[in-house]
């Protein structure tokens, strides 16, 4: 890690000393990486955790820990009460609210320092001022900062948001003035759409934040998402560790993050981090804060979007190219002292990027997904690669919160450095399980527009096609491979350390030629195909290999493979000459499964190469699964990720609409509303509020009108 020691002024004798006890109220990879931080400065931490995270990772490695509820957040990790008496309990000094949960509640902040207890943050105040998108703005008008162009007053009725939305002219953009995340956004491209758009923002910001107020912005057509990290203490200083870009979204949510923004000139750096450190002190800021701005690609202006009065997820891209620990910076200014540096003596370093890893499908319109780690094999640290994790193998990612998995940090002396570093250890990561975006991030660090550094919040829209090639084929070493890896499984399972596949002698042969011929299944594009593998035993650790796939009539001979087995889920064979290491790695179907079929994912080491593979289920395992999902699937509707049913909006009997709203589903702050394909009765129900379904299930049965009409 880059992280540099104490400079002088803290170790200057009016230094106030820091805690020797924190609480952190938060859980995953900011968790982790406040206890880091803490343990290497000497201070004793407290964990809590809600019930399933009882081997979660910040549990075990913080000092001490304490559950404080069920699953739900609101239960646990939003429960003020139980926060403060765990504080009282173990005589921690501090809490730290990591991001998301309470770290931006001024009630809290408020709750704790009546309580003697030091908020490791903003002042209630400036919490409350920023927390308004509203009052945000005004703050920074008064503060000579551009804002977007827009509404934000107090007036809510239909008309006077349509009046100004006229006069803002179209696209403009609908927010929740207490939003955050992404939630309560809608783009309005005309006044038809926005009686409706208003309707659905307001709902969803009220069922979020407890609040329906909304502002209207221009929607900037083309824009970057440019941030600046700023810090104050109570001396009155502050300064700014520059800037992130963030342009990379979805559901206007960063996907990746680096340090400096590029191309950025230095005057409109210096413009952009002077306007940043005004917003800070006209709210008398204390401690980590982010200034979000959008910056226009068509004009180079830039406006204040909104200040996010927390250390923010991308934090670590600042500390790379600063070389400064942020959560130590935290806990100086907490304590009264001064800021570890000045203006003048903070460095920028070459560029940072971050990966964010979440347990979700990039294919499937990035929906979230939850599950166990099965397998998890991370790249090597180095200074250069850094790793901030939540989760372990073992573990599993929980429907209740945030889906993000882990962070990497690469940095390098230049972007395209940083780059390479990026790609690479994206190639050396695994995970298997949950579906993650690993092999998106991978793509995306390698798309030659993002490598250009032409980013923007619509990047993944626009470049939609280049971002999702369809899969190749797998190469014919890749299928060899797998093959012989179950080979060799069901020979060690059969016989043990007997198996004739690796550790008997020819003799004990008698003759016989032991071969196997394995058909996988392949998704290549919408098309499956089947190709098949023939492992012919030669002597022990040696095969001849047949490759075929009926798909495009190809054939591959390998002759004479050597293969040697580096553990339970590690192969290194020879193929011509030519030397490969995978991993394999089984993922068993889940339990209620129908469909019996296994997959294996294969990584090549030097590659990076990932391949996922179906061995398929007997047929007569086939007929039944398919017989009896051809059965469930008319006008069923069915869970299309492992979610939380928010509400049921449907009874047995009822005829419905098609296009009508079934079922409404949560999953990681994300909701989904699941609506009739066709027009009917419904038959059945099969879920009810509050019940966690897994994806696949069938929630409501719906006859489709003509049957119900007995036509
Ligand atoms: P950033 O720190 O860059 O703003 P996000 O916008 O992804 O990152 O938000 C940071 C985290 O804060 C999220 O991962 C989530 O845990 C939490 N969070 C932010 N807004 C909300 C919200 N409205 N509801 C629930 N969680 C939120
Ligand atoms: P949140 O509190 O949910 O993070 P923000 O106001 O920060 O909300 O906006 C989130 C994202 O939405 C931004 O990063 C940007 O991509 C997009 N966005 C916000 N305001 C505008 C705007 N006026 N025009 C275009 N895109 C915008
Ligand atoms: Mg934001």
């Amino acid at each position: 890690m880059l992280f540099t020691g104490p400079s002088s002024d803290v170790l200057s004798s009016e230094r106030r000393p820091l805690f020797d006890k924190i609480l952190i109220a938060n859980r995953g990879e900011i968790a982790c990486r406040v206890i880091r931080t803490a343990k290497k400065l000497g201070i004793k931490t407290v964990a809590v955790y809600s019930e399933v995270d009882r081997n979660a990772l910040h549990v075990l490695q913080a000092d001490e820990a304490y559950c404080i509820g069920p699953a739900p957040s609101s239960e646990s990790y939003l429960r003020v009460d139980k926060i403060i008496e765990i504080c009282h309990r173990t005589g921690a000094q501090a809490v730290h609210p990591g991001y998301g949960f309470l770290s931006e509640n001024a009630g809290f902040a408020q709750r704790l320092s009546d309580e003697g207890i030091t908020f490791i943050g903003p002042s209630p105040t400036s919490i409350r001022s920023m927390g308004s998108k509203s009052e945000s703005k005004d703050i920074m008008i008064s503060a000579g900062v551009p804002c977007v162009p827009g509404y934000h007053g107090s007036e809510q009725s239909i008309e006077k948001l349509v009046e100004e939305a006229e006069q803002i002219g179209f696209p403009v953009l609908i927010k929740a003035v207490m939003g955050g995340g992404g939630k309560g956004m809608r783009i309005v491209h005309n006044a038809s759409e926005l009686p409706d758009a208003l309707e659905s923002a307001k709902r969803e910001a009220i069922k979020s934040f407890g609040d329906d107020r909304v502002l209207v912005e221009k929607y900037i057509i083309r824009p970057r998402h440019v941030e600046v990290q700023v810090f104050g203490d109570q001396h009155g200083n502050v300064v700014s560790l520059w800037e992130r870009d963030c342009s990379v979204q979805r559901r206007h949510q960063k996907i990746i993050e680096e340090a400096p923004a590029p191309g950025l000139s230095t005057e409109l750096r210096s413009d952009l981090c002077s306007k940043a450190v005004a917003a800070a002190k006209a709210v008398n800021y204390l401690g980590a804060g982010t200034v979000e701005f959008i910056l226009d690609n068509d004009t180079d202006k830039f406006y204040f979007m909104e200040m996010n009065t927390r250390l923010q997820v991308e934090h670590p891209v600042t500390e790379m190219i600063t070389g400064q620990d942020l959560v130590q910076w935290q806990l100086e200014v907490a304590v009264g002292n001064s800021l570890p540096l000045k203006q003048t003596e903070i460095p920028m370093l070459g560029h940072s990027f971050e990966a964010r890893i979440y347990a979700e499908n990039p294919r499937n319109n990035f929906l979230p997904d939850v599950g166990p780690l099965l397998h998890v094999s991370t790249p090597t640290t180095s200074p250069s690669v850094r790793l901030e994790e939540g989760f372990r193998q073992g573990h599993d990612v929980e429907v209740f919160y945030d889906p993000l998995i882990a962070k990497l940090v690469v940095h390098g002396r230049d972007r395209t450095e940083a780059l390479r570093i990026l790609r690479k250890a994206l190639e050396e990561y695994h995970i298997v399980g949950v579906s993650t975006n690993v092999e998106f991030l991978r793509t995306l660090a390698g798309n030659g527009q993002f490598i250009e550094g032409n980013v923007e919040t619509g990047f993944i829209q626009k470049y939609h096609d280049d971002l999702f090639p369809s899969h190749p084929a797998p190469s014919p070493e890749t299928l060899a491979q797998a093959a012989l890896h179950v080979v060799l499984r069901e020979n060690q399972v059969g016989s043990g350390p007997y198996s004739p596949w690796t550790s008997l002698g020819p003799l004990r042969f008698g003759g016989d030629v032991y071969e196997r011929i394995i058909t996988f299944k392949s998704e290549q594009g919408s098309t499956a195909t089947h190709p098949a593998v023939h492992v012919k035993f030669v002597r022990p650790g040696v095969f001849d290999i047949e490759v075929s796939d009926p798909a495009n009539t190809s054939r591959t001979e390998f002759r004479s493979v050597t293969t040697s087995r580096l553990s339970s889920s590690a192969l290194a064979s020879t193929f011509d000459g030519r030397r490969l290491r995978s991993t394999i790695v089984s993922e068993k179907p889940p339990a209620t499964g129908l469909t019996g079929e296994e997959k294996l994912h294969v990584f090549h080491e030097h590659s990076g190469e990932r391949t996922t593979l179906v061995i398929p289920a007997p047929a007569w395992l086939q007929a039944r699964s398919s017989a009896l999902q051809e059965a469930q699937s008319q006008g069923g509707i069915r869970a299309p990720m492992p979610s939380l049913v928010v509400d049921v909006r449907v009874e047995i009997g009822q005829t419905i609409e098609a296009g009508q709203a079934v079922v409404v589903l949560e999953s990681m702050k994300t909701e989904t509303v699941l609506r009739a394909a066709v027009a009917g009765v419904v038959r059945s129900i099969n879920c009810k509020k509050g019940e966690m379904v897994e994806e696949g299930r069938e929630l409501v049965l719906i006859e489709a009108e003509e049957d119900a009409d007995g036509k």
